[in-house]
C-alpha cells in the first residue's frame, strides 16, 4: 500500500507519518529526512542541497524523484510504503504515477492533515530553537508560500485522478490525530 500524507509545514506530518508507518507496518520514506541524512554526511548531493533547503525552497525534481526511486526499489517497501514531503510538485506526483505504474502500483490514499494557519506559525515560532535551518521565521514564511504555489496544486491532482483522499483534522494532541489518521486509512480502504 502507498500512502501518501500530505500537509503544510509546521502540520505534524513528519511526527505522524512516523507512527502511523510502524502503526501499519510500512517504511516511513520521508525525502526531508534522506536530503538531511545527506547533508549530515557531507556527500555530493548533501553539499548540493544543503543550501536550497536551508532557504525553504524546494530541491529541483529530477534530483528528489531519483531519490525516491532509488528508496521504493529496496526490499523493505516491496509491500509499501507512507510517502512524507513527496510529492511536492505537479511534476514529482507525475514521475511518481509513472514509476509506480511500471511495477504495477499506485498511490492508494492521500492524507490531508489540515492544520490553520495561525496555528501553524505558532507551532514553528515554538521548535525554532531545536535547531532545524529552515524552521526560522523567514524560512517558513517562504515554505508556506512554497506549499501554496508548488504543494497545494498536487491534492487538486490527485483529486482530479480520483485517488481517495481521507482528510484529517491535524489540530490535536499527537495520539488523537494518530487515531484520526488510523480511521481515515481503514475508511479509505474499505471504499
Ligand atoms: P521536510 O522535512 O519535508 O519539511 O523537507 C525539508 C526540506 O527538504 C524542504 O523545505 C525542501 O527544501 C527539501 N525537500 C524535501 N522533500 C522535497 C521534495 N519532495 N521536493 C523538493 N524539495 C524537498
Amino acid at each position: 500500500m502507498i500512502v501518501v500524507i500530505f500537509g503544510p509545514p509546521g502540520s505534524g506530518k513528519g511526527t505522524q507519518a512516523a507512527l502511523v508507518a510502524k502503526r501499519i507496518g510500512v517504511p516511513h520514506v520521508a525525502t526531508g529526512d534522506i536530503l538531511r541524512a545527506e547533508t549530515a554526511k557531507g556527500t555530493p548531493l548533501g553539499r548540493e542541497v544543503e543550501p536550497i533547503m536551508r532557504a525553504g525552497h524546494l530541491v529541483p525534481d529530477d534530483l528528489v524523484v531519483r531519490v525516491i526511486e532509488s528508496r521504493l526499489a529496496e526490499p523493505d517497501a516491496a509491500a509499501g510504503a507512507l510517502l512524507d514531503g513527496f510529492p511536492r510538485t505537479i511534476p514529482q506526483a507525475v514521475a511518481l504515477d509513472e514509476m509506480l505504474e511500471r511495477n504495477r502500483r499506485r498511490v492508494e490514499v492521500v492524507v490531508p492533515l489540515n492544520v490553520p494557519e495561525d496555528v501553524l506559525a505558532e507551532r514553528v515560532r515554538r521548535r525554532a530553537p531545536e535547531g532545524r535551518p529552515d524552521d526560522t521565521p523567514e524560512a517558513f514564511v517562504k515554505r508556506m508560500h512554497v506549499y501554496r504555489t508548488e504543494t497545494a496544486p498536487v491534492l487538486d491532482y490527485y483529486r482530479r485522478k480520483g485517488t481517495c483522499i481521507a482528510e484529517v483534522d491535524g489540530v490535536g494532541d499527537v495520539d488523537t490525530v494518530t487515531e484520526r489518521i488510523a480511521d481515515a486509512l481503514k475508511a479509505g480502504q474499505a471504499s
